[in-house]
């Protein structure tokens, strides 16, 4: 069995060059790309096969295309756009080798338009006969290069008898044939009586035609020899049409389209296959003398004339007999072949005979495929939303699909809309007109006057125009005076609102602005706005058609002079749509705004949109500007850059309307940034290649050259490659170094030696300064190449046997070093010595691989027996850094001035870090800059100090406008209760600081090896002790400050102390500050939300019986940083070791962290943080050296009791009366999206609060000491925002992410951008098992540094890769205890395998008041963590559960 589609689809296949397909609209595919795809793998045939979205242009492809093709096919399931812009083309494609197969469905309206254009027109309405009709089709276009259309039905599956592959070609190629006039069985053949109707105009029965000469006979001709070899090839007739009923009827029926046969008495029913040409001869054979009526019987849903083209052939031919003889004609329409039943023709018979065509059945709409509501894809609704959440009743969408019902599918073309507009306004002119018209007549009311000559004073007013219009309209309803006027005035009531006229469309229209209606609408100078979504990736952006060039609408309507031009991005800047599409409505005349939405299908994720227009914008390739003419008619510039770069069109078409000079101004980093394209990597290539040549010159004319190329993220393959070239250059060797993509395979061929050393990144890819050339060399190997005859190589490879612990995943151990060594050899290289494979998990970590490595590539050199003293210099640490600082100045400043880097200099940048500044760059495009060879996007992290974080209104709104002015327009809430800003580029550093500054707030110590912000709980009910711990949490910050002046010298522009001598002084910190971090928290039971056992030193409140602060337990030693597969770090909570006042506190707090300064471990940053000094000192020795600092023993601690980590959500009532709302901001993202304007309601109360905002560690706001009064101002901003919604499930509620992708340079995997979209799922687990309100705290982080605290939640997720997590489980539900790895490596699907069945036991098995960290340990799933030094043990679930959630 086969359907009419496939038939054809293999025909076009098999006998095509080209073929263009037309893609039908989202989400359905083409059902011919299915068919062709799956030839592909059957056929040995190859065409080129083109595609053409919905609403593009197939005209101009297939012109650009035919005129090269022996044969070109057009597929397509006929939707009217896509025949309506054939029309436009018909008569060029006419002369073209083309067969136009189009699919139809119970309708030939839109086919039929081609009808008169183009030469053949045929109609099949079986699969054997489209197989059989795509043949001849195929031979006619290829043979006489004229176009055909082959229309057909694909209702039914029949069995097709094909023609095999092999004899397609051949058949199509073959001789013409001459015409055997009849001989052939292609000719007509009454199925009834068996007699032929000749070809050549005799039918047998009554001759009498055979003299008429009709101008298509030539091309009948034509069409008569390819359906002659057509019939000779296939052995089946392949008549123009088929004559089914009595030789003498009284009424001949013609029927086009799909008609059944029906048997009636005297009737007979003459099918046609050939629609042109049709000759009027032929016509005349068909309709004996015997026939007083003719019906001509179509499948039409509509016709817009009132006569169809086979009528008009029809009345034709028969006026060519003698009037007595010419019967009667009636044109009959119908759509569903079921109307076609002999009842239904006998009446028509019994009717009289009407000059009007009849209806047969009613016209059938849900059946149409071209009748549908387009279907809008649902990523595009992000678009409409803003658009009706702006211009609500005025938004008019011209084009809308709502439209295609009433109006058909060419309601959604803009030349549609535009006749649309041009009619309304003309009806509003009309409307103001008339109600000036009624102002003139004398005896209206007063108040009727009163109200048109308001209205006309208002029509203009977005709200007045609409209040004012109806209040006019009640009282001319109600007026007792009645003229024309009012009539008319009332009969255009629809227009008294003004409107914002929107046409919505797609970037097809872009590929012929001409042809899509587009440029119409733009040279309209009518006031209507064209929102143009763009869907292409960036990614893929290099695979569309590069034949159809896509013409930049935008520059085109630049060019225009008076259009309004923005070209916007919802998922980079929601901001600046807004800000656009306001504009564009209030400009008087065409805008134009061009939105980006990249999506590879309708399921694409958000996080996936999100990251290709994040590419898109920040490769140029999508800016982000607005352009308004109005401003330059007055003087101001026009054009506005939202964006950091522009491409190379718009820049040029700037320079020629002198616009970039404005641009640069505005944006003065940019200057720099636009030139200054030539990154790091390529010159440092360009400067060591030089270096080298001289050093080969006059260094080691003689020694063996040793080159070493080393690929590394983390540094330590780099260490290796050092340590090899320093030992190879003792040895005599001529040896040099660099990365791996410092070569190409041109330069590595010229190479003899070469030792590479690379470490493994992410799931197994090579380290970021390698991808390039092992690329190439993937490339090269596919090409077959052997471009290294002359290289010898060997490769060290480092990596870590237990980081992939699945044996399916073994293959990722050491896997780039691996699959280098087996590239090189496949390129021709030869190793000198073997691969060495280095394990971290050996005695010796990595030194034991290379141990065993080295001395193989010295014997190789005949090295290996020369003694050279290893004169290794030492490694520059961060302590040397420190050290060397100056009090932590290095070169910042000299660096901020260097503006041919957006970076600083490395060992500066970890400087900054005490300065609250991280230097990043954007991981989402670091691969394509590279791939560009320009350096990374260098911006930077902003975190500020504020202790107990609290801020004042003032100071949110001064943050809110530096996220907007030098950030990337968003801010967050950290989990240390503070605000951080991302993307501020190097330019904007400074500014940013002093803005922060004029608040009063400061970045101070807010990262570094010092004690970070303090933090404290926001405890919104116990206003006063909050008041005591939060003067406290302040106190003990401002305590631990370092004292260098460094910060005000460099970022506030404060003189250096004593003119040019550093004479700082740190008596905390000394010159080397700590050995790493140092985290404080205050925490106030029953609740720990600072998760105080979490941090180095805790302070647990202990309230004395009058409800005042007595002091605080003292906590110490908990922390949450981890590596990977390292067993010397791990997780801790605090110990808690004693009792101390408030007095003591803060000198409680120094003598801790001092006596952590002088203990900690400054080797290794990763054993460097007290919690491991504690445990190698032991707790006991330790305190006993803090109470020997602080000349006295500490209390001893006193009970307390905390029952939850989480916030407390909603209103309360402090115990002073002022009230407090604690708002739930999702992972503490403070930002505008589309329903969610948080980032503008937190400003909107800012500007009217009078008390302060609380940050908490879990991430959220509390808004708080709010007075009764404002109470109700607030909540009503809060519920305008939808920041009152805390409707959401008990574990997001709980749950936590850490920033990661795509700013924190060591995030391996997405976490703030990914732990919504995982909860997502997970509570519709929840849910199912009724525990929709149950808090499960559930957080993840993209490293194991582990920023949100997830080594104490119930549930977490730490990145390993892009994908993959270490998974955990069993923390204590208010932080007291660790959690352990349940599962090394999991994925999403994963995941949702073992939470499902581990919740719903959870569900059923729980007992009273049981949380989930505590039941997974009761029911068995893991053990318990004790101590963070036996955090590993028993680790990955236990026993029948390890291997119950394995299965799974
Ligand atoms: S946990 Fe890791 S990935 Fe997340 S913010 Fe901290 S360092 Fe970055």
């Amino acid at each position: 069995m086969s359907s009419a589609t496939s038939s054809v689809a293999r025909v076009a296949y098999l006998a095509s060059d080209i073929i263009v397909d037309s893609q039908p609209t989202l989400p359905s595919t083409s059902q011919f790309a299915k068919e062709y795809s799956s030839l592909s793998a059957t056929s040995s045939r190859r065409p080129t096969i083109l595609s053409v979205p919905l609403g593009g242009d197939p005209g101009s492809t297939l012109l650009r295309n035919g005129s090269a093709a022996g044969l070109i096919s057009f597929t397509s399931s006929a939707a009217a756009q896509t025949v309506i812009r054939l029309v436009l083309d018909a008569a060029e494609l006419s002369s073209l080798p083309l067969v136009l197969h189009l699919a139809v469905k119970n309708d030939l309206s839109e086919v039929l338009l081609l009808h008169s254009a183009i030469p053949f027109f045929l109609v099949s309405r079986t699969p054997q006969q489209a197989h059989d009709n795509s043949l001849l089709a195929s031979r006619l276009a290829r043979t006489e290069k004229k176009a055909v259309v082959h229309v057909f039905y694909n209702a039914v599956n029949d069995p097709v008898e094909v023609i095999p592959e092999s004899e397609v070609q051949p058949f199509l190629l073959s001789e013409k044939l001459a015409s055997t006039n009849g001989m052939n069985g292609h000719n007509g053949m009454n199925e009834h009586n068996g007699h032929a109707i000749s070809a050549n105009g005799t039918n047998g029965l009554n001759g009498h035609s055979a003299t008429i000469v009709s101008p298509g006979s030539e091309l009948f001709k034509l069409y008569e020899r390819a359906a002659l070899s057509t019939v000779v090839r296939i052995r089946r007739a392949c008549p123009p049409f088929s004559v089914h009923g009595p030789s003498e009827p009284h009424t001949v029926i013609f029927g086009l389209g799909d008609i059944p046969s029906v048997d009636i008495d005297g009737v007979s029913i003459v099918s046609l296959s050939l629609l042109t040409p049709l000759l009027p001869s032929r016509i005349l054979d068909v309709i004996p003398p015997s026939a007083s009526r003719v019906i001509i019987l179509e499948q039409l849903q509509r016709w817009n004339t009132k006569w169809t083209p086979l009528y008009l052939e029809l009345v034709n031919a028969i006026h060519q007999r003698e009037v007595e003889q010419r019967p009667h004609i009636q044109s009959v329409y119908f759509s569903d072949p079921a109307q076609v039943i002999p009842l239904a023709i006998l009446k028509l018979l019994q009717a009289a005979p009407s000059s009007a065509p009849i209806q047969l059945g009613s016209t059938s709409t849900s059946s149409n495929l071209s009748l549908e509501v387009p279907h809008v894809p649902k990523h595009e609704s992000s678009y409409t939303k803003i658009l009706s959440h702006v211009f609500g009743e005025r938004l008019e969408v011209s084009n809308s699909p709502d439209l295609v019902l009433k109006q058909g599918a060419i309601a959604t073309s803009p030349e549609f809309a535009l006749g649309r507009v041009r009619g309304q306004l003309d009806q509003r002119n009309e409307l103001t007109r008339s109600v000036q018209k009624l102002l003139e007549v004398k005896d209206i009311s007063p108040e009727l006057h009163k109200l048109c000559s308001q209205w006309v004073l208002v029509k203009d007013d977005d709200a007045k125009s609409r209040s004012v219009g109806n209040e006019l309209i009640t009282a001319l309803e109600s007026s007792k005076f009645s003229s024309p006027i009012i009539d008319r005035i009332l009969a255009l009531r629809a227009h008294f609102p003004t409107r914002s006229r929107w046409i919505i469309g797609s970037d097809a229209w872009s590929y012929d602005l001409g042809a899509s209606g587009l440029h119409h609408a733009i040279a309209s100078g009518l006031n209507i706005n064209i929102l143009i979504i763009d869907t292409l990736p960036y990614t893929s952006r290099n695979s569309a058609d590069p034949h159809r060039r896509k013409q930049d609408a935008g520059l085109y309507a630049m060019n225009h002079g008076d259009v309004y031009v923005a070209s916007v991005a919802v998922y980079s800047s929601y901001a600046q749509v807004l800000q656009a599409v306001m504009e564009a409505d209030r400009h008087k005349g065409p805008s134009v705004v061009l939105a980006y939405l990249p999506y590879q299908n309708e399921d694409a994720p958000a996080l996936e949109v999100l990251k290709e227009t994040k590419l898109a914008v920040d490769a140029g390739y999508w800016p982000l500007y607005r352009w308004d003419p109005v401003k330059e008619a007055q003087g101001k510039e026009p054009f506005a850059l939202d964006s950091d770069a522009v491409k190379n069109d718009l820049q040029q078409f700037l320079d020629r309307q002198n616009h970039l000079s404005q641009l640069v101004r505005s944006k003065p980093e940019l200057a720099t940034e636009l030139v200054s394209s030539l990154g790091e990597n390529v010159k440092e290539a360009r400067r060591k290649k030089a270096q080298q040549a001289y050093d080969d010159l006059v260094v080691s004319l003689d020694a063996p050259p040793l080159v070493v190329l080393y690929a590394s993220d983390g540094g330590t393959a780099e260490k290796f490659a050092k340590r090899l070239a320093n030992r190879g250059k003792a040895r005599g060797l001529s040896t040099s170094i660099g990365t791996i993509d410092s070569m190409s395979i041109d330069t590595l061929s010229q190479e003899e030696y070469v030792a590479f050393v690379t470490s493994v990144a992410g799931q197994g890819e090579p380290p970021q300064n390698g991808r390039t050339l092992f690329k190439a060399l993937n490339a090269a190997a596919l090409r077959g190449e052997k471009p290294f005859s002359k290289l010898r190589y060997s490769v060290f490879a480092l990596g870590d046997s237990h980081y992939w612990p699945r044996p399916e995943d073994a293959h990722y151990y050491n896997k780039p070093g691996k699959d280098l060594d087996a590239r090189l050899e496949q390129l021709g290289g030869e190793r000198f010595a073997d691969i060495g494979l280095a394990d971290d998990q050996d005695a010796d970590g990595p030194d034991t691989g290379y141990k065993v490595w080295e001395p193989l590539v010295w014997k190789t050199f005949g090295v290996d027996s020369i003694e050279v003293k290893e004169a290794e210099p030492d490694p520059i640490t961060n302590e040397h850094i420190k050290a060397a600082s100056g009090y932590l100045r290095g070169t910042i400043a000299e660096g901020l001035e260097d503006t041919s880097t957006g970076a600083l200099d490395p060992s500066d940048t970890q400087l900054t870090k005490f300065h609250g500044i991280y230097q990043q760059d954007d991981r989402d495009i670091r691969d394509e800059r590279q791939a560009q060879g320009v350096e990374p996007a260098y911006s930077f992290m902003i975190r500020v100090r504020t202790p107990g974080g609290v801020c004042t209104p003032e100071q949110w709104l001064q943050m809110d406008r530096i996220a907007d002015e030098h950030g990337n327009g968003t801010f967050k809430i950290t989990t240390r209760a503070t605000f951080q800003f991302h993307g501020v580029i190097k330019q904007h550093l400074k500014p940013s600081i002093q803005e922060i500054n004029k608040v009063l707030l400061d970045t101070l110590a807010a990262c570094g090896d010092v004690n970070r912000n303090v933090i404290c709980s926001a405890i919104p009910s116990l206003s006063r002790l909050h008041a005591q711990v939060y003067n406290f949490a302040k106190l003990v910050s401002a305590h631990l400050l370092p004292r260098t002046t460094a910060y005000h010298e460099i970022w506030l522009d404060k003189k250096m102390v004593a003119g040019e001598a550093v004479k700082d002084f740190e008596p905390l910190y000394g010159e080397f500050y700590l050995p790493r971090k140092f985290k404080i928290a205050v925490a106030v039971p029953p609740t720990n939300d600072v998760d105080v056992f979490a941090n180095d030193l805790g302070f647990i409140a202990i309230v004395d019986e009058q409800g005042e602060l007595a002091g605080f337990n003292v906590a110490i030693g908990g922390g949450m940083g981890v590596t990977h597969g390292n067993k010397k770090t791990y997780p801790r909570v605090a110990d808690v070791i004693g009792f101390c006042t408030v007095q003591q506190g803060p000198a409680v707090a120094e003598k801790i962290m001092l006596t952590q300064r002088d203990n900690g471990n400054r080797a290794d940053r990763k054993n460097a943080r007290l919690k491991y000094t504690i445990d190698r000192m032991g707790l006991d020795a330790f305190k006993a050296e803090v109470e020997s600092r602080l000349g006295y023993p500490l209390a001893p601690a006193r009970s307390y009791t905390f029952d939850r980590n989480i916030d407390d959500f909603g209103w309360s009532t402090g115990d002073d009366g002022r009230h407090h709302v604690m708002l739930f901001i999702e992972n503490g993202r403070i930002q505008d999206e589309p329903d969610r304007d948080f980032k503008t309601g937190l400003r909107e109360i800012a500007k009217i609060h009078k008390g302060t905002f609380r940050l908490t560690a879990n991430q959220h706001i509390m808004v708080s000491e709010i007075s009764t009064e404002d109470v109700p101002e607030i909540k009503r901003i809060l519920a305008k925002y939808k920041l009152d919604n805390l409707n959401h499930t008990g574990l997001r509620l709980s749950s936590s992410a850490c920033v990661a992708f795509p700013t924190c340079g060591l995030a391996m995997a997405e976490s703030e951008r990914y732990l919504p979209v995982l909860i997502d799922k997970v509570e519709k687990v929840c849910e199912e098992n009724g525990l929709r309100n149950d808090s499960i705290v559930m957080r993840m982080t993209g490293c194991p540094n582990g920023c949100a605290r997830p080594y104490v939640a119930e549930v977490a997720f730490v990145g390993k890769a892009p994908g993959s997590y270490s998974m955990l489980l069993g923390g204590g539900y208010y932080g007291q205890r660790l959690n352990k790895i349940y599962r090394e490596t999991v994925s999403e699907p994963e995941i949702l395998a073992i939470l499902k069945p581990m919740i719903k036991r959870y569900a059923l098995e729980r007992n009273e008041g049981e949380h989930f960290g505590d039941f997974v340990i009761r029911a068995g799933y893991i053990a318990p963590t004790t101590s963070g030094k036996e955090w590993y043990e028993g680790m990955g679930g236990e026993g029948q559960y390890r291997e119950a959630a394995a299965a799974a």
